[in-house]
């Protein structure tokens, strides 16, 4: 009999890939979709296509040997934001869904939509 017993932790991994459609669940951008073009497994980070914009902006410095040409004005890109933020839409029934890990016949993993209960991956 073990003293401690071990809760299996899944949360801080990542149960998502690039190309996925999610839809945010916190923070400024909450409620909005997008697709996943990055993932950061290590850090439990996503990127996901216009979500989480941040707004850099550079001024225009007069051009020296050190730096010579620097981008200027605003640049916008997506910045990475928590993996637990965010929730994947079923491609199937389009809504935020809880997905269940199968184990295939051929011993592949599968994500399964636990509302249509359809593989949730293109295979
Ligand atoms: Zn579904």
């Amino acid at each position: 009999m073990p003293l401690f017993k071990r809760k299996t932790q899944v949360q801080g991994k990542l149960r998502l890939k690039k190309g996925d459609e999610v839809v945010v669940l916190a923070g400024k951008d909450k409620g909005k979709r997008g697709k996943i073009i990055e993932t950061m497994p290590d850090a439990g980070k996503v990127i996901v296509d216009g979500v989480n914009i941040v707004t850099r902006h550079q001024r225009p410095r007069a051009a020296t040997r050190s730096t010579p040409k620097t981008q200027t004005g605003t640049i916008k890109k997506p910045a990475p934001m928590a993996g637990g933020k965010v929730m994947l839409v079923c491609p199937h029934c389009s809504k935020p869904a809880k997905t269940s890990i199968l184990i295939t016949d051929e011993g592949a993993k599968a994500r399964v939509c636990k509302l249509c209960h359809q593989a949730v991956d293109a295979t």
